[in-house]
């Protein structure tokens, strides 16, 4: 990430440990997260019954979700929430994946989940998914529950490739042997894999390096902002960013689309979801009148108190040509400014 934009990680170390929103999208990602780091640790994966097994710790999960979702007010349960029913058949296909992964090993093969590791001289760190360390093949393995490839250029994306060399590297310094391969099993798609070389691995982590220093040489003081239009499209801070609201305009479409703009009219489904007319004022997306449409607020929480007269941003919109309306997925962001004028600002219509 610093390679991208020092802002990006100065916001990331700031949200790390703060009291996070709750989000029912990035719930079900950690629930399959922690079924297949279960499954894994405990064997379950290589029995013939494991099928069974994911059933079970995918109850156990979704009891937990349900549970975490009343604490916040969503009495909906998990099996209702959209996507979930999906994201729950594409984990019996990563399972199946990392099954057939733990076989091609070997006899022996040794599986760490969750492996915290730090190199030796205590700058770099990761916490890998799954290490796979066997006679036939040795991994390191990350799950992806969002994109994993960039659709302009049809490649793995910049900073999960910077992420697997980090891992292969600091899965090198722990086994004394650098892995075969580093690959993502994304939920979405196929395996994606790259090409383990030492000497771009240790590239990356001087590279990784150099720029910690960088860093470190302001910190606690503000980092600089770098704001581009593939850095941007998966910043999570984006929609907080005011580098990034100034620099994007129409010519970063389609590569991130975001707009900023009053709420002029604010129309809920009787699927629950919310239609939400924008008088965008800034942003890469299309100026004047905008529709976003089907906004689910299991995702958005914050479309729930959108008001007309709402000053908002949306990023990671997606165009809907069809329609001449966006789209917001679960991975894009939502939220509604401080500085609201009153409702009667705005008529509705
Ligand atoms: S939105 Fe862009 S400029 Fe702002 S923090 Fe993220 S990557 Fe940096």
């Amino acid at each position: 990430m610093l390679e991208t934009c020092h802002l990006q990680v100065a916001l990331s170390r700031q949200a790390t440990g703060s009291a996070a929103a709750w989000n029912a999208h990035a719930a079900v990602g950690d629930a399959c997260h922690r079924i297949l780091a279960l499954l894994v640790a405990s064997h379950a994966l290589e029995a013939d019954g494991w099928q069974t097994a994911l059933e079970d710790a995918w109850g156990g999960q979704a009891r937990a979700m349900t549970e975490q979702a009343l604490s916040h007010g969503i009495a909906t349960p998990p099996e209702r929430w959209p996507g979930v029913e999906l994201t729950r058949a594409r984990l019996r296909v990563v399972a199946r994946r990392v099954r057939d992964l733990l076989h091609d090993a070997g006899p022996g093969a040794e599986a760490l989940t969750e492996l915290s590791l730090r190199s030796a001289d205590g700058l770099l760190g990761g916490r890998i998914d799954l290490v796979v360390a066997g006679p036939r093949r040795h991994a390191v393995v990350d799950y992806k529950t969002g994109a994993t490839v960039d659709p302009l250029s049809g490649r793995i994306r910049e900073d999960y490739e910077a992420q697997l060399e980090i891992y292969a590297y600091l899965e090198a310094e722990r086994s004394g042997s650098w892995p075969s391969e580093a690959l993502l099993l994304p939920f979405n798609g196929p395996p994606v894999s790259i090409t383990v070389d030492s000497s771009a691995c240790g590239e990356r982590a001087k590279t990784a390096r150099a720029l910690l220093a960088q860093y470190n040489r302001i910190a606690p003081g503000p980092q600089p902002a770098s704001p581009t239009p593939g850095g941007c499209a998966i910043c999570a801070y984006a929609v907080a960013c005011d580098a990034f609201w100034a620099a994007a305009d129409a010519s970063w479409a389609p590569q991130t689309v975001a707009v900023e703009g009053r709420l002029a009219q604010v129309t809920p489904s009787e699927l629950g979801t919310i239609n939400m007319r924008i008088l965008v004022k800034r942003g890469s997306g299309q100026l004047g009148a905008c529709l976003i449409r089907a906004v689910r607020p299991q995702e958005h929480p914050g479309a729930r108190s959108a008001a007309i007269g709402n000053r908002v941003r949306a990023t990671g919109l997606r165009a809907e040509p069809d329609r001449g309306s966006y789209a917001l997925p679960a991975w894009g962001h939502l939220a509604v400014l401080a500085d609201t004028p009153p409702p009667t600002a705005l008529v509705t219509a």
